[in-house]
């Protein structure tokens, strides 16, 4: 099949891997000219992990990256709210934090080292079906035709919005202003550390591997450029009471950069159009941010697009044609991603808004809830990234 994939971030790479493996012929198209390994700490889990141990990643990555196997949440006053260990799962396997360069550099080299054409500096505007099959639009002019196109292109995906099957796309309110810090000593272990007073204000620390650390500051979207001109100086003493044993970080951020949540539902994540033989074999698909954007709360997102990413190449092998690969994707993909999304909507107003009497209860019951036995295992299984309900896993491997 002749597949155009439109993105070079997490899913794409994996994706365009994994159909080059699969004897398909891909060509990746990215907007970015230089693609370079940035962005802030990931938190991976178990389900991402596998994909990539699919691909031999896996090793590498542990290399560069540190078992964050421990999530602890307090409030600035001082009361424990969540601590909380993989070993609360027998089996569980730990996440991984990781600093999002280095987990790009394994997959952009993985890219380039099975010779998959990627054309750079290419912002895609949208697709349309002609009788050549999908064709993939620039500003520019027509790109390329494909049989099938995948939009990987992430959270404002112009591929979903030129297939017309948004059902919701909403900026939350509250987004976060993030920062690498070199952290030598490792003074952040392996604990993904959250600190918060009330429903506003939150500091997030994750380890990442190779003496650095990740620092999250939840923010109003509105509020953010403010924050930002305000200098550096006053967000430390803002961030400051939330750091606990982590204040020597604040002093070595050199810039906080800003990161808009939003959330992302599509009524079906294909679209059908005829080939040029009539045959319904020209295709268009989502893939990650594109289909299911959401906060990243439960820091899930990187693992459903790479459960994305395998369940799609699977399917292309399993069916001989689109109009039926497609539909199977979707199947395949629809309680696993309802799951994450349901569960990190109702978080969100938890953790990050501006009803702050929600707070309350949160406050008061945390402790007492993360207890109960059997709770802890629940919360640890829904981490793990690879649940469609409190006790069902999806099955990727079969
Ligand atoms: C601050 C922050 C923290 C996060 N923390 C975690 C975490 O701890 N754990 C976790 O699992 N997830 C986390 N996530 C979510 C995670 O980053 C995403 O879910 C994941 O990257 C989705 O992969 P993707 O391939 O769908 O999109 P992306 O990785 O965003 O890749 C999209 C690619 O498409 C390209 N592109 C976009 N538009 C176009 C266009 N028009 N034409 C051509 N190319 C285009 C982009 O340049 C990019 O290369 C976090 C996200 C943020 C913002």
């Amino acid at each position: 099949v002749r597949i155009g994939v439109v993105g070079l971030g997490m899913g794409g790479a994996t994706l365009a891997c994994l159909l080059a493996d699969a004897g398909h012929d891909v060509t990746v198209v990215e907007q970015a000219e230089d693609p370079r390994p940035v962005g802030a700490g990931i938190w991976l889990q178990e389900m991402g992990q596998q994909v990539l141990d699919r691909l031999d990643l896996l090793e590498p990555l542990r290399a560069v990256s540190r078992t964050v196997d421990r999530v602890r949440i307090v409030t600035a006053g001082g009361r424990r709210l969540v601590d909380l260990g993989y070993d609360a799962l027998p089996g569980a396997v730990p996440a991984l934090g990781v600093h999002r360069g280095d987990l790009f550099s394994l997959l952009h080299d993985a890219v380039r080292a099975r010779g998959v054409p990627v054309r750079l500096g290419v912002p895609v505007t949208g697709v349309r079906p002609t009788a050549a099959g999908l064709t993939v639009e620039t500003s520019a002019g027509d790109l390329a035709s494909y049989d099938l196109v995948v939009g990987c292109d992430g959270s404002r995906s112009r591929v979903r919005w030129s297939m017309g099957v948004t059902a919701r796309d909403r900026v939350y309110e509250y987004g976060a202003l993030w920062a690498i810090v070199d952290d030598p000593a490792e003074t952040a272990t392996d604990t993904l550390h959250q600190c918060l007073r009330g429903t506003s204000d939150y500091l997030g620390v994750l380890p990442t591997g190779r003496g650095r650390t990740s620092l999250f500051w939840s923010v109003r979207q509105r509020d953010m450029a403010a924050t930002v001109a305000a200098g550096l100086p006053a967000w430390r003493s803002r961030a400051e009471p939330y750091a606990g044993p982590h204040a020597d970080l604040l002093g070595r951020v050199d810039e906080l950069l800003p990161a808009v949540y939003r959330d992302v539902v599509v009524r079906t994540p294909y679209r059908l159009a005829d080939g040029s033989d009539g045959s319904g074999r020209a295709g268009a698909v989502l893939v990650g941010d594109s289909a299911h954007a959401m906060s990243p709360q439960l820091g899930v997102g990187t693992s459903l697009a790479l459960a994305d990413a395998w369940t799609l190449a699977a399917a292309l092998s399993a069916h001989a044609t689109l109009d039926r690969a497609l539909p199977a994707y979707a199947r395949a993909r629809a309680a696993h991603v309802r799951w994450y999304q349901w569960t990190t909507r109702l978080m969100m107003p938890v953790f990050q808004s501006d009803v702050a009497p929600l707070a309350w209860p949160r406050d008061l019951l945390a402790p007492a809830v993360t207890r109960v036995p059997g709770v802890p295992g629940l919360l640890i299984g829904t981490l793990c990234g690879d649940r469609t309900s409190p006790r069902r896993r999806v099955t990727l491997f079969t």
